[in-house]
């Protein structure tokens, strides 16, 4: 599912902002090939995808970000699957649709992951195109990609998606489509590296990006920024970028 942003108004022609906000998925798999096979046909399918190899990992994620739908190993190390479940509805009080995906098939094991508040169980091995019918089914009932807070916000700068706006400190930020499409992506994961290759396959995933376009955009992007006094984009050499938070902005 590709929920499309209405509204973000390009500072420069006044065209509609191609701000996507695909629903995010995060993975919970202990077996990095599984784990990296699901990641990579998923993210294909158009959807914002995440790991955590632990239960511990994913309770944290869990915590400090919102997903639209888990998908679920029971056999994790440490904190297993029934009781990352378990503490998700009980701790966190989310209610994000959870996929199991396990290899035990008795019925009295797809029982126990319903009652610890599963929304869906598939055996494996299973085929890629049945998790992606069972998760587009799920966010279909959730209503996720509609029912989203329209506002992504990092200290003192917000996005709003809703009415279009960048703002900082409540000043209004005009940004080309490209740049404001890139400060969505590091909205999405404050203080998380975001790799080059994910920005330019979500910037132009039509084309290879030319060498330049995503250096020049993210001059921009740190330009309009910093006239309104943020300087939070942090650049790590040869991998990605991150917001952080830095003493003038406050956040
Ligand atoms: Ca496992």
């Amino acid at each position: 599912m590709t929920a499309t942003t209405p509204a973000l108004r390009d500072a420069n022609d006044g065209a509609p902002l191609a701000v996507t906000s695909a629903a995010r998925i995060l993975i919970v798999e202990d077996d990095f090939a599984i784990a990296s096979n699901l990641h990579a046909f998923l993210s294909l399918k158009g959807f914002d995808v995440d790991a955590a190899y632990s239960g511990q990992a994913a309770l944290h994620r869990c915590s400090v970000e919102r997903f639209d739908v888990i998908l679920l190993d029971l056999g994790l190390p440490g904190l297993d699957g029934l009781t990352f479940l378990r503490r998700l509805r009980d701790e966190l009080r989310a209610a994000t649709p959870v996929l199991v995906i396990s290899a035990r098939s008795d019925l009295a094991d797809k029982l126990a992951g319903f009652a610890h508040g599963a929304d869906d169980y598939l055996t494996k091995p299973f085929a890629l195109a049945e998790v992606e019918a069972r998760v587009r089914a799920l966010l279909n009932r959730s209503g996720a990609g509609s029912v989203v807070d329209p506002v992504l916000r990092f200290g003192t700068l917000e996005l709003d998606r809703e009415r279009g706006e960048v703002r900082v400190a409540d000043s209004v930020v005009r940004l080309t489509p490209k740049a404001a499409q890139l400060l969505e992506l590091l909205l999405r994961r404050p203080g998380q590296l975001v790799r080059r290759a994910a920005i330019e396959a979500a910037l132009w995933p039509d084309a290879q990006p030319q060498a330049d376009a995503l250096r020049s955009q993210i001059h921009s992007l740190r330009k309009a920024l910093a006239e309104h006094g943020f300087d939070g984009i942090e650049t790590v050499h040869g991998i990605g970028l991150r917001l952080v938070a830095r003493a003038r902005d406050g956040a």
